[in-house]
């Protein structure tokens, strides 16, 4: 059934992979989100887990639950989120994005950046789910405009979501619980969370300087944020912060 109400617009600091099989603040965040907004009729995630050469859209009707990590433990490489796909929506987001030429993918499937955070959402994984690639050959300012021809999508009863992590340096992490985060990691959090309540683009689309190169060693992880606040109309909602493994952030913001 498609939904009659507006769709709010999603981006999560998805984190470790073990979140999909954890329950913890920002989970219990992430889940309490689906309750107060209305029921899509189908999700359309942005992962940093899908960069590639070009755009893609995921156009199964049944996608595979892809495990695109190693040494985790067994139970999180046998997870299965067995949502379906959605052809219809796929052939939708090629159209709403032309001149951008778009592919549809018959070869992924749903990666974790997507079934670690849809999971807690959409727990039966009964909501159709269909994943758009983030092309690796243009620049923010592109994403931004790619992003922004999705927002038809908002009336339709499509739930555009974004999964990645503001800060996410791995080469700079600190393993253990309570670990201090890095100034420059907070700093940064806190940069983008003012200009994504402040609903300003620019600062979004401008990585200068020393905070950023550190937050954002390679581009993919903070991409997917541009798909869910190039959305943004009204309002930006906070549904968790902070700062993980030292260098890890867990922002997580809803756009209205
Ligand atoms: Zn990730």
């Amino acid at each position: 059934m498609t939904s009659q109400h507006r769709m709010p617009a999603l981006f999560f600091g998805h984190g470790s992979p073990m979140n999909a099989l954890e329950r913890n603040r920002y989970t219990d965040a992430w889940r309490a989100v689906t309750a107060s907004m209305p029921a899509p009729r189908a999700v359309l995630v942005v992962s940093a887990h899908w960069y590639v050469r070009g755009s893609r859209v995921t156009a199964q009707a049944r996608p595979t639950t892809i495990h695109d990590f190693g040494n985790f433990p067994r139970a999180l490489h046998a997870f299965d989120y067995p949502a379906p796909g959605d052809p219809a929506l796929a052939a939708r987001v090629r159209d709403l994005l032309a001149p951008t030429d778009v592919a549809l993918d018959e070869a992924w499937g749903l990666d974790h950046g997507t079934w670690s955070v849809l999971t807690h959402l959409f727990e039966r994984a009964d909501v159709p789910v269909v994943q758009l690639s983030l092309d690796g050959r243009i620049g923010l300012a592109d994403h931004f405009a790619i992003a922004s021809r999705l927002e038809p999508l908002r009336d339709e009863g499509v739930l555009i979501v974004g999964t990645g992590n503001v800060v996410h340096n791995l080469h700079t992490m600190r393993y253990g619980d309570g670990m201090p985060a890095y100034d420059w990691a907070t700093r940064f959090e806190e940069r983008v969370t003012a200009a994504a309540v402040a609903g300003d683009a620019a600062p979004l689309l401008d990585l200068a300087g020393p905070d950023a190169a550190s937050s954002v060693p390679t581009i993919e992880h903070y991409l997917p944020l541009l798909y869910a606040f190039a959305q943004r109309r009204t309002a930006t909602t906070v549904l968790t912060s902070g700062i993980e493994s030292a260098s890890i952030s867990m922002l997580s913001l809803r756009f209205d």
